[in-house]
């Protein structure tokens, strides 16, 4: 019975392992989403000001083409006030021009604001280009790497079941279905005792018991969480004996 106890153990062991490395493998590419996200984000910022920039763009063509227009009106209002022939007509086509000349200068000093805006704006655009280039090339290496590591937990996977399907082979058939009911039904199926407790729910076991699982002649299962039982220091001397080595 000790060489079935140790057998089953390994099974608990390695059905661990599998379990773990199949998690691992689950959540590993979930693990860049926050990068991805933090990316996705500043892409939509980048291209939100580029946008704005190009409406600005275009805004100052408009304005560069009504200065130009503008300019051209001021000629014919300049032509006709040279062409003035008297104080009535002079005052009228003065103010004509005046107003040109105004309208023309607010227009173009709203420009220069706008443009020098726009110079600041493409500059700072350009850096933020460059601090999205930089998170794009970090989630870059981020992914290869973790494609690696993906690659690695998947050979560990397929050593680990294989490593579990041996050691169910090796388990007597009576034990392995009451195993299999009690790690579906309470996570895993074989737990150590303990100064007579049974680690797997803490209750002590009766006297008799802890001296019939002294003897390892049958495997016993706990009164409470009917797992399977053993006494540890039969099975794991070293492991309460000496100190773990280092891994
Ligand atoms: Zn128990």
């Amino acid at each position: 019975m000790r060489e079935q106890l140790v057998f089953l153990l390994q099974l608990q062991q390695s059905d661990a392992k599998v379990r773990e490395l199949e998690a691992a493998a689950t959540s590993l590419p979930a693990k860049l989403d926050p990068l991805r996200r933090d990316l996705a984000k500043l892409q939509g910022m980048l291209d939100t000001e580029r946008a704005k920039l190009n409406e600005t763009e275009t805004w100052r063509k408009q304005q560069q083409e009504l200065i130009d227009r503008e300019r051209e009106a001021l000629k014919t209002a300049q032509s006709k006030l040279q062409a003035t022939k008297n104080s009535k007509e002079f005052g009228a086509a003065t103010r004509e021009v005046e107003n040109k000349r105004k309208s023309i200068s607010d227009r173009e000093a709203e420009l220069k604001k706008v443009t020098e805006t726009t110079v600041a704006s493409n500059a700072q655009l350009e850096a933020r280009d460059k601090d999205v280039e930089g998170v794009r090339s970090e989630l870059t290496a981020s992914e290869a790497a973790q494609s690696g590591q993906l690659n690695e937990i998947i050979t560990n996977l397929a050593a680990a079941r294989a490593t579990r399907d041996e050691a169910r082979a090796n388990v007597d058939k009576q034990f392995l279905k009451l195993y299999d009911s009690l790690a579906a039904k309470r996570g895993y199926a074989v737990a150590p005792v303990v100064k007579g407790v049974c680690q797997g729910c803490h209750m002590a076991l009766p006297p008799q018991l802890n001296n019939i699982l002294a003897r390892m002649e049958s495997i016993e299962t706990c009164p409470r969480c009917g797992r399977l039982v053993y006494r540890k220091e039969l099975l794991e001397p070293a492991a309460t004996e000496a100190p773990k080595p280092p891994a």
